[in-house]
């Protein structure tokens, strides 16, 4: 059977639902094909623990990149929690750690002078200064066609932070900017987020990963979505919804020809669907594969996720910081300069990294309404964690069986344990089966449950989120950063130009696209 539309959205993430809301809003007819029973992609929050109360982010967990404008245009009711701590590192095999409080310069310059690392505490605030003026250059071009380098490199105005930002390994500028190692690993950790480097890469997408992790909202804070990844996605259906988007899942396309998709249903039915324009809100590469194009460069994350349900806060180290403090922002785990740098030699002998570099975040203490009465009630003190590692690129599982996720999650657990006072086992909850509430998803797990290519967050490596001086800018597409090689699909998600994370901008970007007549 054949239905036609205006316009059908492959991937009912976050991205496939903006793109939907914004055309259908737009009066244009939308049909929506998600692959999964559920929408929402990586943008979920799930019941990772049968029986236990406890509805946690299951992948992203943290929202920098969703601009107002989207929210507004489609009438979202998000409501995101700042955090008063940035982020606690405690000092690998001591007692103390560096605690960088939003809330209290003082307490920030004294954490600095408690590691050893004095000198660096003003070189680290006319860092994120410099970073700040990059942010507040870059934020409002996200929301505007593209510009090109050069246009971006006028708005920037100070050739220097050109130079350090977009065209020098970040490696460089960390070490020409601070002294001290763990002081410079913190600063490493926000180019690596599911992007495998070496601080010295002269392919600079570590750049571009600290770049995006920096800019957004014109501060690069991250905020904590108040009831869970789940309300961004289930606001975002409802706001299509409600714009008369139609929106089916279970449904997986498997095939392209110009102008038209064909889709399996859950009962293996096939159908066929017409269109204007087709918005892929998947990956690129799974574009290609439905496309029947050759396989292009391989693509891979660099990340393990592990979510944990605690009795409590794990005891630290350091006695003279609260661990709600601690956990009260982003908690960095043998994350120094040089651990980072071992780490991503390690793994490029084929090696998983010891002691595992990783970032902790601790939800419920921004907002525990993630946790049922119930819960509350049995365990008053119970927590969540999420752990999300760096330098731990999906090639590792290339010559691992299945029990590799295991091996995974145990150097997680003991990268973790080591910077505390207790093992961590200690405070892990158990469920009703008295199986430990620990939930670990590799690279693998994600290409499987997500269609995302080798695990990768952003669907294809991320690109500067500007066009190349020569790039042909002529179509709207183009002048978005949404154009294919496919005539009449147009990229919508997290691998489109300026999409990955979680920002709706590559559904946005291609709505506007459309809007602007992309086949012209
Ligand atoms: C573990 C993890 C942690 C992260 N943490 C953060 C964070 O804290 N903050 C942040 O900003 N970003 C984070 N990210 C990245 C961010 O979540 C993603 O970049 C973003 O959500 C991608 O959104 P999307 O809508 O473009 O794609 P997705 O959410 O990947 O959705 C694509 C959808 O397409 C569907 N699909 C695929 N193939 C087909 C097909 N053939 N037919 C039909 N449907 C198909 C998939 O099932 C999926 O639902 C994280 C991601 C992960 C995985």
């Amino acid at each position: 059977m054949t239905s036609t539309h205006d316009v059908v959205v492959v991937g009912g993430g976050h991205n496939g639902l903006t793109a939907a809301a914004y055309l259908a809003s737009a009066g244009h007819s939308v049909l929506l094909l998600e692959r999964s029973a559920a929408l929402g992609g990586a943008t979920v929050s799930a019941e990772a623990f049968p029986g236990m109360g406890a509805r946690l982010s299951r992948y992203s967990y943290l929202v920098s990149l969703m601009p107002r404008r989207v929210v507004d245009d489609l009438g979202l009711s998000l409501s995101l929690a700042r955090r008063r701590y940035s982020s606690y590192t405690p000092v690998p095999g001591g007692d103390a750690g560096l605690l960088i409080d939003n809330g209290d310069p003082a307490a920030t310059a004294s954490s600095f002078a408690a590691v050893g690392a004095a000198a660096d505490a003003p070189r680290w605030e006319r860092f994120y200064e410099r970073v700040g003026e990059l942010a507040q250059a870059v934020w409002p071009t996200m929301t505007e066609p593209l510009v090109r380098r050069r246009e971006m490199a006028r708005r920037i105005g100070d050739a220097g932070l050109v130079r350090d930002f977009l065209e020098r390994p970040l490696g460089e500028v960390i070490e020409a900017s601070v002294a001290d190692d763990l002081v410079r690993g913190v600063i490493l950790t926000d180019g690596l987020i599911s992007t495998f480097a070496d601080a010295h890469a002269a392919h600079l997408r570590h750049n571009i990963c600290f770049l995006y992790h920096v800019v957004g909202g014109g501060t690069g804070d991250w905020d904590v979505p108040i009831g869970g990844m789940g309300q961004v996605s289930g606001q975002l259906e409802q706001a299509a919804r409600t714009a008369g988007a139609e929106l089916v899942t279970d449904a997986t396309v498997t095939g392209l020809e110009e102008g038209a998709l064909t889709w399996e249903d859950g009962e293996g039915t096939p159908h066929r669907a017409t269109a204007r324009y087709i918005l892929w809100a998947a990956a690129p590469a799974v574009l290609d594969e439905v496309a029947g194009a050759a396989r292009g460069e391989r693509v891979e994350g660099a990340q393990v996720k592990v979510n944990l349900l605690l009795s409590r806060l794990p005891r630290l180290r350091e006695t003279g910081v609260a661990p709600e403090a601690a956990f009260g922002g982003t908690f960095h785990i043998n994350e120094t300069y040089t651990q980072l740098q071992q780490a991503a030699a390690s793994a490029e002998q084929g090696r998983v990294p010891a002691p595992m570099p990783a970032e902790i975040y601790c939800h419920t203490l921004t907002d525990p309404s993630i946790l049922s009465p119930q819960l509350r009630e049995q365990h008053p003190d119970a927590q969540t964690m999420t752990v999300f590692t760096l330098q731990t690129p999906d090639r590792l599982l290339d010559d691992r069986g299945p029990e590799a996720r295991e091996e995974l999650q145990r150097a997680v657990l003991d990268s973790l344990s080591s910077v505390l006072a207790e093992p961590i086992e200690d405070v892990v909850l158990t469920d009703p089966s008295g199986r430990p509430c620990v939930e670990t998803r590799t690279t693998r797990d994600l290409q499987d449950a997500l269609a995302m290519p080798g695990g990768n967050i952003f669907h294809t490596p991320l690109d500067w989120p500007f066009a190349d001086d020569d790039a042909p800018l002529q179509t709207a597409a183009q002048r978005w950063g949404v154009d294919t090689a496919y005539p009449g699909v147009l990229l919508a998600g997290a691998g489109s130009r300026r999409g990955g994370g979680v920002s709706g901008l590559g559904g946005y970007h291609a709505a506007r696209a459309v809007l602007d007549g992309a086949r012209s």
